[in-house]
């Protein structure tokens, strides 16, 4: 069984800490699937089959150099261990569909999505500059990008509801199409025939920047205003 590694947390970033923190590469080393974000909220990081996608705020998507910073990923070892076909499919019905294949409530789950997508729409936060606001001011700053007829395929994690605040509590998912030009996290999608896989992960590994000054140094918001700010930044 394999674990989900994450560096950082959601309630960093709520606070403004975009602050790069742990290099794409040193990432990479704790698995091959995954999202995040770069340093200053730069984008939507999509990592697949072992190479590190950032979606951009221009629209663009490029491979993330190994030696650039990030405050917050999530990653693991893809060994997808459960497969399905979902017809007439749409993103808020994912949940009660893989609920019928078994019960993962209680667990992370890692969840892959692929084939051809009749919508998607996808925001992209937008990159911030020193000193950064919180994570709630940039919520006016997000594009939203919509795409149709489009093959790609989505990235993501289940997170039990006990982890809102460390992580991104119930489906967070990115998505980048097979061109590699379109993507981000995902808000929506309609599909008529998809593939669905998934992989139970049975703990999580989470890392935090304590080398990092600016981290060790900061006065964390209570855990009220997080959730709070959270439901704000949605
Ligand atoms: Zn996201």
């Amino acid at each position: 069984m394999a674990k989900l590694f994450q560096h950082g947390t959601l309630a960093m970033l709520v606070d403004g800490l975009f602050g790069g923190t742990l290099a794409v590469s040193d990432l990479l080393k704790h698995g091959d699937f995954g999202i995040g974000t770069a340093e200053g909220l730069n984008g939507e990081l999509i990592i697949l089959d072992g190479a590190p996608y950032q979606a951009l705020a221009d629209g663009t998507i490029r491979v993330i150099g190994d030696d650039e910073l990030l405050p917050f990923a999530n990653v693991n070892s893809a060994d997808f261990e459960g497969r399905a076909v979902l017809s007439d499919i749409e993103m808020k019905d994912v949940d009660a569909t893989l609920a019928k294949e078994l019960s993962y409530q209680n667990t992370f789950v890692a969840i892959k999505i692929s084939g051809t997508f009749r919508t998607v729409q996808t925001r992209v936060v937008k990159q911030q500059e020193r000193p950064y606001p919180t994570l709630s001011e940039t919520a006016s700053k997000q594009q939203v990008f919509n795409a149709e007829d489009v093959r790609g395929t989505v990235v993501g994690y289940y997170t039990p509801d006990l982890f809102h605040g460390a992580g991104v509590a119930g489906m967070h998912l990115h998505f980048i199409d097979d061109q590699h030009e379109f993507g981000g996290h995902l808000l929506d999608f309609k599909a008529d025939q998809v593939k669905l896989s998934w992989q139970l992960l049975d703990g999580l590994d989470l890392n935090l920047p304590i080398q990092d000054a600016e981290f060790m140094a900061h006065e964390a918001s209570d855990a009220e205003k997080i959730q709070q700010s959270i439901s704000e930044s949605e």
